[in-house]
């Protein structure tokens, strides 16, 4: 297998104009609430083995009581009083629950961008980070999990090492104003990240937060998809390869459906507000492409399911967030029908919220051994 030439960008992202603020996004789900921890909560594999409270190969026990990942840097409550040491502008954010302990308002966008800055400051080193008015704000915990999951796939293949540094190469559809799996996935491993959008003024969010923080120049690259129906063509290199891909796909069919989600989380936390004496926002947004697609989220992953059928050395392993779980047997059905070599069906648990990876790959064992001889060394 060739080790491909370092990455190139087809459509390089250039402009970059100041970030505003934020509001809270697809996603302001329990995970990020310190709540957390009240449920017992469960991470298995599907599809091969179940490491549900097993020791992998890395001796990495997959189940946490709160239902992150081992590695999480967020078990149990946040922790406010350092939180706010490394970032004093949250603590004008910070409320007393009905139970005695800090939290924020997460009906507030402010503070949850707070919030959010905070964490990024405290637990990843990231300095400089914000995002533009209307786009998702992403639950930190949620997404660092996801990325902890991708590196025990990686590790599975590595007897179980986790691969880590530059030479791993992510290629992340749909990076978003956030560019939170880049910065994440960085910070914790290492990883090189290619992150695509058609959503120009994401992509300039995103460089905009590159160019704020030191080291992430040459870490992540970001390039312009033009058609939104295509995943992969245009932003990628015929010769081109990556590790594994990540994806949180926009998960509604049409803009009547996001605004009634929309809808149900303003009076979930609205209500939640109301209660601790907090102020329901009308704005739980996030942009048109960040929350519909043509066919939701099983429309947008079964386009990637395809496609990535049509260029199977792509990735080492192609994966996407799952949000519904009434979406999980079409996407297995496209996953049957473009013949897969192996496909895996990853839980993710965060307090009161439940998804899942869906992980795929063309190659065989021996072609997964090669592809680590040839790029892991
Ligand atoms: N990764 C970020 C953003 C996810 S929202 C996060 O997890 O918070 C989904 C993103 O996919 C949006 O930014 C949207 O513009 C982008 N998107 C939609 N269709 C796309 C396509 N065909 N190629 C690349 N990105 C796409």
């Amino acid at each position: 297998m060739r080790r491909p030439k370092p990455s190139t960008a087809p459509t390089p992202v250039v402009a970059v104009p100041d970030a505003v603020a934020s509001a809270p996004g697809k996603k302001p789900t329990s995970a990020d609430k310190p709540a957390r921890g009240k449920k017992p909560a469960t991470s298995k594999v599907q599809g091969k083995k179940p490491t549900g409270g097993q020791p992998l190969a890395s001796g990495v026990n997959t189940q946490a009581k709160d239902g992150l990942h081992p590695r999480s840097r967020h078990h149990g409550q946040y922790d406010f009083a350092r939180l706010i040491a490394d970032s004093p502008a949250l603590a004008r954010f910070v409320i007393t629950t009905k139970y005695g302990n800090p939290s924020i308002d997460f009906a507030n966008p402010a503070a949850v961008k707070a919030l959010n800055q905070a964490l990024l400051r405290t637990h990843y080193g990231i300095s400089d980070w914000d995002i533009p008015v209307g786009y998702l704000c992403p639950p930190i915990p949620g997404r660092a999990d996801y990325l902890h999951h991708l590196a025990d796939l990686l590790a599975e293949g590595n007897d179980g090492k986790i691969p880590r540094g530059p030479k791993i190469s992510v290629l992340d559809v749909g990076v978003g104003a956030s560019a939170i799996y880049p910065l994440i996935g960085h910070r914790e491993y290492g990883w090189h990240f290619v992150g695509t959008d058609c959503d120009a003024d994401a992509l300039a969010s995103a460089q905009r937060i590159i160019k704020a923080n030191q080291g992430l120049g040459t870490a992540i690259t970001l390039r312009r998809q033009r058609s939104p129906q295509t995943l992969f063509a245009g932003v990628v290199q015929t010769d081109e390869h990556f590790d594994i891909s990540v994806c949180n796909p926009p998960f509604h069919a049409s803009a009547a459906e996001a605004a009634a989600g929309s809808t149900r989380k303003w009076h979930h936390l609205g209500k939640h507000a109301a209660a601790r004496g907090g102020t329901p926002v009308l704005n739980f947004g996030g942009k048109d492409g960040e929350l519909w697609c043509e066919g939701g989220e099983v429309g947008f992953i079964t386009r990637m399911i395809g496609e990535s059928r049509q260029t199977p050395g792509l990735c080492l392993w192609f994966t996407s967030l799952v949000s519904k779980e009434s979406s999980v047997p079409m996407i297995v059905r496209a996953l049957q029908a473009a013949h897969v070599r192996e496909r895996r069906v990853i839980d993710l648990s965060h307090g009161q919220k439940r998804s899942r990876i869906v992980a795929w790959t063309f190659l065989d064992e021996r072609q997964r051994r090669d592809w680590r001889g040839v790029r892991w060394q």
